[in-house]
């Protein structure tokens, strides 16, 4: 089954620590990349998502906390040759 990563992590669109939405979930410019729901499924390269309901920082301040992402690992195993690592927002 294809997840997006709030439906994975069953974390919700908004987080239950007063941050708002979640960009993953808004990220219209992700939206379709390695099949997702806006930034579902390449949520690692979107800045300030809420993983662990924290709120994260850039692509580059969490590299280290999304290398080691069960559900970055299931995306890059489902999509296979046609994984998309990163996207460009203009
Ligand atoms: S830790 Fe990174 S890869 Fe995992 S759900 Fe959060 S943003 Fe996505």
């Amino acid at each position: 089954m294809i997840l997006n990563c709030w439906e994975f992590k069953k974390c919700g669109s908004e987080s239950k620590k007063g941050l708002g939405i979640c960009p993953a979930f808004t990220e219209t410019k992700a939206h379709r990349l390695n099949r997702g729901k806006n930034g579902g499924r390449i949520c690692w390269a979107v800045t300030g998502t809420h993983c662990n309901g924290e709120k994260q920082g850039t692509y580059a301040q969490k590299v280290l906390l999304c290398s080691d992402c069960d559900f970055r690992r299931k995306v890059k195993d489902e999509e296979g040759m046609t994984f998309r690592f990163i996207y460009f927002k203009s």
